[in-house]
């Protein structure tokens, strides 16, 4: 047949040109550790990208090599992105907040062969060093007054450079999962898995991304490929602040400074964000967008944020899925809907966008019906889904359809938006019925008096497994465990209601803060609940 159309290969180092051409005085604004703000453009990045790809390479790198960051968000590590990338090279971001065991295992189970870090991790670097046995080459990020660092690295470079090609196949990014079970697991991105899902991504209906958008992601470079936002915003041209510093103060005085108009963080950033609202008076004016992802966002929160005049969209994914799976984008019905109607929906975890399919499984593997009812562990495929981690000599970690299954416990509605109950391990199996977790930890966050909850199910003669609700109460608050029961009592279904509730000073969370649901298992396994 005659004709046909052009083709290149889907790879990142095309983000950062059309960046660069495109909207290269768009503004990345960076807050340092140090207090300094430095400002620098798509343009300046996608200079500087090019200047590490000729340093890196006379190091001696070679395409496939994984360069290392172990850094919070800054320009200069998202320079290191596209520069490590660009010369054919694996970004592998550390996470900071990893023990020390799992940061030994995953460098050099990663085989990294340089590390860039801030140095507010010098003490990291110096006491793993020892035990990192592949990495040559250390470079600090921001170094102090008088010490070589990152900017003198590239400094000998003119950034006359051209991209390493190859195939849109090869690999460009690693990322571990921070393994609450078992150590902790690498996936592997391709240029083409980063490419097509940074470019979902842009669609009004997941991060609403364009050249009038100025984000500040606090999700952290480190975790989940920081969602995507950093490929996903150089596509559209955003204006990017990052702050090196997770402090609400700053990143609310940073947001009004800088016109933020978007952001994207786990809860707990947005419950800190509250706690300064009500401390000071000050907020984020100009906020349009926020993205709540990473574990499920409390009710009490989104409606807050929604009085507030914000668009709040709830995410769900993980580092398995690159990370975006669903994204709650208001439906065409939007304000017909009333307040509570439309908080609802926001709770939920919400639709795919194109590019991935999604079910959901009874333990025989049948497919559930889309009813909003039954409910069975939940299922994803697509081309920015794993096929199978980093190294992993066990082979695929899909079915023969390409189904992942994500540990998830889900419905789906019959708008297509998905719910998650669970997760398979943290469902409190009573007298063979299950009773979401989160669900009840969620309820008992909009209790007044109550900072965070956790549910876990705890051994029960009769029923095999009932609800514990550890509660850490707010600074001063006396809120009582009848309180709480009674706060709940018309927001879970009876049976579901805890039979104990203990008050605890603090709670245990993972290296991405999410409850440490194993820890507190283990902790309370031989916890007696008291009898009726
Ligand atoms: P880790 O934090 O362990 O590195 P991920 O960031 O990949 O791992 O976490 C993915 C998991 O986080 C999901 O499988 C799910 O259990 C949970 N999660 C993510 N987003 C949401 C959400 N919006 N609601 C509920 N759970 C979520």
């Amino acid at each position: 047949m005659l004709g046909g159309m052009q083709d290149f290969e889907l790879r990142v180092p095309r983000i950062i040109d059309h960046a660069e051409r495109e909207n290269g005085r768009r503004e990345v604004v960076s807050y340092w550790a140090d207090g300094t703000t430095t400002r620098t453009d798509w343009a300046g990045v996608a200079r500087d990208a090019r200047r590490l790809a000729q340093a890196l390479e006379a190091l001696g790198m070679k395409p496939g090599d994984r360069i290392a960051t172990l850094a919070m968000n800054h320009s200069r590590h998202l320079v290191a992105w596209y520069g490590a990338i660009g010369m054919g090279g694996v970004i592998h971001t550390v996470n900071p907040r990893l023990f020390d065991e799992q940061l030994v295992y995953i460098a050099n189970h990663a085989e990294d062969r340089v590390l860039l870090y801030d140095r507010a991790f010098q003490p990291i670097v110096d006491r793993l060093r020892g035990q990192w046995t592949t990495i040559e080459h250390y470079i600090c990020f921001d170094p102090a007054d008088g010490d070589a660092g990152f900017e003198d690295f590239i400094a000998a470079h003119d950034g006359d450079y051209r991209w390493v090609e190859g195939s849109e196949r090869d690999p460009c990014m690693l990322c571990y999962t921070s393994g609450t079970t078992g150590n902790p697991k690498g996936v592997l991105y391709t240029h083409r898995s980063s490419m097509i899902h940074a470019m979902a991504e842009v669609s009004p209906s997941v991060f609403d991304l364009s050249v009038q958008t100025v984000a500040l992601p606090i999700v952290p470079m480190f975790h989940a490929a920081a969602w995507g936002l950093p490929f996903a915003g150089a596509m559209a041209g955003a204006k990017f602040v990052y702050s090196a510093v997770n402090e609400a103060a700053v990143l609310c005085r940073l947001m009004n400074e800088e016109k933020v108009t978007h952001s994207a963080g786990v809860p707990t950033v947005w419950l800190a964000m509250f706690q300064h609202i009500d401390a000071t008076g000050h907020r984020p004016e100009h906020l349009r967008l926020v993205t709540i992802g990473g574990s499920a966002a409390p009710r009490a929160m989104i409606e807050r944020l929604m009085k507030m005049g914000i668009r709040v969209s709830h995410a769900w994914g993980m580092t398995e899925t690159s990370p975006i799976g669903t994204m709650g984008a208001p439906p065409a019905d939007w304000d017909g809907l009333s307040f509570d109607e439309q908080v609802d929906l926001v709770a939920k975890q919400g639709r795919v966008p194109f590019g991935v399919e999604l079910r959901v499984v009874d333990d025989a593997g049948a497919e559930q019906p889309r009813d909003g009812q039954s409910s069975g562990r939940l299922q994803i495929r697509g081309p920015w889904v794993i096929r199978q981690y980093f190294q992993d000599s066990s082979g695929e970690c899909i079915d023969a359809e390409g189904w992942f299954d994500t540990g998830d416990v889900a419905v789906i509605h019959p708008c297509g938006t998905m719910q998650i109950t669970d997760r398979s391990k943290d469902v409190i199996k009573s007298g063979g019925e299950w009773i979401s977790s989160v669900e009840l930890e969620n309820a008992a966050v909009g209790c007044p008096g109550v900072q965070e909850a956790a549910a876990i199910g705890v051994y029960h003669p009769k029923w095999d497994e009932r609800p514990l609700l550890l509660v850490v109460r707010k600074e001063g608050a006396d809120v009582t465990a009848e309180q709480v029961i009674h706060y709940l009592s018309d927001k879970v279904a009876k049976w579901w209601l805890p039979d104990e509730v203990l008050f605890v000073d603090g709670l245990p969370h993972t290296a991405t803060g999410k409850l440490l649901k194993t820890a507190l298992r283990a902790q309370y396994h031989d916890h007696k609940l008291p009898t009726v």
